[in-house]
């Protein structure tokens, strides 16, 4: 029997986390599906076709290096326009979604596509400069040569990709639930995304 969690939303909105925290709590499976999308555009950074590199995409590479920096974060949202790299990547994330036990996944299209049947969905925002300060943090943390307001503009910049596609755009499905983490501590959050599962769970889970 699966029950699956989807959690979508924008860049740094804290999806990770809370899908994390969500996984480890409840002892589900968890798959950052942003990592299909970044492990693709890594590729094309040596000069891969997208189309070739999502056909031939490996588990193992999601394990490979670091996968979170701003360049790949910047090639991995323009593979994610293209219609056949998305098409590549939907078994992988079906089958993940519907393992029995128990599946979160997250990203920007798995309540609306990947997964329109999943039993919970929540959509985490928060706005973009709040965002953009805990990512500049964060790559701050790794040693970016990166400022606070490129960081922003980069933030900005692959919302507006994400958003305006045409091909899966990243929105709220209609059933879900809207999380707004700009003044939330990542434990009230993360409380709130555990609280909206509790009430959906079925007793075998
Ligand atoms: O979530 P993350 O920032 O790692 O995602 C990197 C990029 O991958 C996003 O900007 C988006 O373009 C793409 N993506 C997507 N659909 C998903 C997950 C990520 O288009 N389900």
């Amino acid at each position: 029997m699966s029950f699956t969690v989807a959690i979508d939303g924008p860049a740094a909105a804290g999806k990770g986390t809370i899908s994390k925290g969500v996984a480890a709590h409840f002892g589900f499976a968890h798959l950052d599906t942003g990592l299909l999308y970044r492990a693709v555009g890594r590729r094309t950074l040596d000069g891969t076709d997208p189309i070739a590199a999502a056909e031939a995409l490996s588990a193992e590479e999601l394990e490979q290096g670091d996968l979170r920096t701003a360049d790949i974060a910047q090639a991995a949202s323009k593979v994610a326009v293209i219609p056949e790299v998305r098409a590549a990547l939907v078994d992988f994330q079906r089958a993940f979604a519907r393992r029995s036990g128990g599946a979160v996944l997250d990203g920007r299209d798995i309540g609306t596509v990947i997964c329109p049947e999943a039993e919970v969905k929540i959509f985490v925002t928060a706005s973009a400069e709040v965002r953009a300060e805990r990512r500049y943090l964060e790559l701050s943390a790794k040693g970016t040569d990166l400022t606070r307001d490129q960081v922003l503009a980069d933030v900005r910049e692959r919302d507006a990709r994400d958003a305006e596609r045409s091909t899966a755009p990243m929105k709220p499905a209609d059933d879900a639930v809207l999380l707004d983490t700009s003044d939330l501590s990542i434990q009230d959050a993360l409380a709130q995304a555990v609280a909206l599962i509790e009430r959906k769970r079925p007793a075998a889970f």
